[in-house]
């Protein structure tokens, strides 16, 4: 018996500024995140729960803290690329309940619960851990023992993050040189349906999901684990369309598990039938006709873009699940991507970055062709912007 309530019927449930008794994470905090590690079964004290630092009953109403949610699992049949899948599962299970909200992933997490529940008794998070291991273990059964720790400590989250900040990049980094050419099938995720109910992602091993937590490695081991999960096998058929990237067997998926909503899903294109975006994509790309290019801003990124529209509201054209020419959702690893944007023009179709996804633009475009990219450091609006890409020769 639980203090609150639990069940699917409660994922898709918004909490909004008002609502909630505390948010942890989100753009107001700088340090967030979560992480699951798989262990030897020696290492793991099952139901070991635990709260370092002020608890939910400790903290002012209306206020937004630090968190670091700590997984660690162990199991036979479990290994390291589990770990994201699992992890991913969070987000799931802590919508499961009753007046908690969760979005985004990794060091990007944002957190609300409502301020009925706290009423209710929901005054800990501990009961989330709870709730959290009994989820784990009832719906994945590979995971035998687990434990939960909490941590609300700003200088505990900032160490916190800094290591798991290494544990990502290293899952980012397993997948760069393989190619979609060389596998024959991709895979699917539609965890975000419960938001965005006609949203698919399509993972390959060029195109990470939108919200960077799953790569194809993590879609393999996700499907071999769990075949009735969220995440499913591609085939990825015939190429039927070089440019955009467009494969037959995929869109036949697509337009299944959409419900009929997308039929055919370009894998590298943001303008000609665009994948779609749910709301937990780390970056947004956005087309600027004046320079006839596109802009890129990350979810951290606090301001206004150069189209004087900041990520939220860029976040509210882009997702809901339905294809939107000249928006698209994208993980910040796509950056990397050998196949960035091909149908596009890639890289030389990029007029504005902001700073923070230039610099990951860097490792892998050009020097001639980044040097033609604006950030918010030198332009300020789409006049100075269109100056810029005049002066750099690219309009
Ligand atoms: S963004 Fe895509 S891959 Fe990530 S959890 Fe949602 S549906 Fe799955």
């Amino acid at each position: 018996m639980y203090v609150v309530d639990v069940g699917p019927q409660y994922e898709g449930e918004r909490i909004r500024r008002g609502e909630y008794h505390v948010e942890f994470g989100g753009p107001e905090v700088p340090r967030k995140g979560e992480l699951v590690t798989v262990r030897p079964a020696a290492e793991v004290e099952h139901d070991r729960i635990t709260v370092t630092g002020p608890d939910l009953k400790d903290m002012p109403p209306d206020s937004a803290q630090p968190l670091f949610i700590k997984i660690d699992v162990a199991g036979e049949q479990l290994d390291k690329d589990l770990e994201a899948v699992v992890e991913r599962r969070i987000h799931q299970y802590i919508n499961y309940i009753e007046g908690a909200f969760h979005m985004g992933q990794r060091n990007e997490i944002w957190i609300r619960i409502h301020k009925n529940s706290v009423k209710k008794g929901l005054d800990s998070l501990a009961p989330i851990g709870r709730i959290l291991i009994d989820l784990f273990t009832a719906e994945l059964p590979v995971i035998e023992k687990m434990s939960v720790e909490f941590y609300t400590e700003p200088a505990k989250v900032k160490s916190l993050v800094e290591s798991a900040m290494k544990v990502y990049r290293e899952r980012d980094e397993k997948v760069l040189g393989l190619k979609e050419e060389d596998v024959d099938e991709f895979y699917g995720c539609v965890l975000c349906q419960s938001f965005a109910p006609t949203h698919v992602c399509i993972i390959t091993p060029e195109r990470v999901s939108l919200c960077g937590a799953i790569n194809w490695f993590d879609g393999r081991a996700a499907t071999k684990v769990d075949p009735e999960g969220a995440q499913f096998v591609v085939p990825k058929g015939q190429l039927i369309d070089e440019q955009n990237v467009s494969y037959d067997a995929v869109n036949e998926i697509v337009a299944a598990r959409s419900m009929g909503e997308s039929t055919v899903f370009s894998l590298h294109s943001a303008l000609e039938n665009p994948h779609t975006s749910c709301g937990c994509f780390e970056a947004i790309v956005f087309y600027i006709p004046e320079v006839d290019g596109f802009g890129i801003v990350n979810r951290d990124f606090v301001g206004p873009t150069v189209i004087g529209e900041p990520f939220s509201s860029l976040a509210g054209l882009a997702s809901g699940g339905k294809q939107n020419a000249g928006y698209l959702g994208m993980g910040v690893q796509y950056l990397k991507s050998p196949k960035f944007l091909k149908g596009d023009g890639g890289y030389n179709r990029v007029a504005w970055l902001t700073s923070s996804l230039k610099e990951v633009a860097k490792e892998v475009a050009p020097a001639g062709v980044i040097a033609a990219i604006a950030t918010e450091k030198d332009v300020q609006n789409v006049e100075d912007l269109v100056g810029f890409r005049q002066r750099a020769g690219r309009l």
